[in-house]
């Protein structure tokens, strides 16, 4: 569903990303996993479309969108749910939903976009108790609610995750992981994953990428990876 071939991703001089090669699988959740700064945010926002690769291509549901701008890509279906969540705070829950449909109202056109409200308030019915609800008063686990809502409000195909559980308490990060294992179990959707809570990710993963500083070192099946003595003793730590 998702290639990237040699991809080289760079911030003026600062090299971020070096002949990164990576595919998803339909339906497959995928574990980018790395320190800090290893250059994981970076290829997310290259399959976006908020960032050109220097050299290498992408390709999406047998399409090349290597160049292609970031509101097509939302339109072929890729989903970016974003590190922080950038949540809209003094507005409500609802409203920040509805954003996420954006793409989909075409000039002069209104979009029915119930269907998906409603599908996005049966994955996660704190939300619909909080609709009215401002978002910046909600927790940070109900936030990244939101965050992956407005996600899906974009009919998405395939969704990019970056850092879910970041700021959260371990049982509210297990909780949001369960929630994207349902997304693909239940709407079949295509995940990739990048999250520093490496153990978290790999336990929900098919597959994984090890990513250090800017370079792919490693890939396997997750149960391979989390049982790799480099990778324990690099990434993994203690439980
Ligand atoms: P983190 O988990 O901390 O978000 P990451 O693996 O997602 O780390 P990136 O954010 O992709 O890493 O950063 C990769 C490299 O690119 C780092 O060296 C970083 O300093 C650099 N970088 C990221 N964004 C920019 C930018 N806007 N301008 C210049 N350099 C940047």
């Amino acid at each position: 569903m998702l290639r990237l071939r040699n991809v080289d991703l760079a911030y003026g001089r600062i090299q971020a990303v070096r002949r990164a090669s990576l595919h998803v699988g339909k339906g497959e959740i995928v574990a980018l996993i790395g320190a800090n700064g290893a250059g994981k945010t970076t290829m997310l926002t290259a399959v976006s479309g908020l960032m050109r690769p220097a050299s290498g291509s992408i390709e999406f549901d047998g399409r090349d969108i290597t160049r292609a701008q970031a509101d097509a890509i939302v339109r072929a279906g890729v989903s970016h749910v974003p590190e922080g969540r950038l949540v809209f705070g003094p507005m409500t829950v609802e409203d920040n939903l509805l954003l996420g449909s954006f793409t989909r109202h075409r000039l002069g056109r209104r979009t029915d976009v119930r269907p998906e409200l409603e599908q996005v308030y049966a994955m996660f019915p704190r939300l619909e108790e909080r609709r009215l609800q401002a978002a910046g008063t909600l927790s940070g686990g109900e936030q990244q609610m939101v965050a992956i809502g407005r996600a899906l409000m974009a009919k998405p195909k395939m969704l990019l995750l970056d850092e879910p559980g970041m700021g959260l308490a371990p049982t509210v990060t297990k909780e949001i992981f369960r929630y994207i294992l349902k997304l693909r179990d239940a709407l079949g959707l295509t995940v990739l994953l990048v999250e520093q809570n490496a153990r978290a990710a790999l336990r929900i993963a098919d597959r994984g990428y090890v990513l250090e500083t800017g370079r792919i070192l490693l890939q396997g099946p997750a149960g391979e990876l989390l049982a790799n003595n480099d990778v324990q003793r690099a990434y993994l730590g203690r439980d």
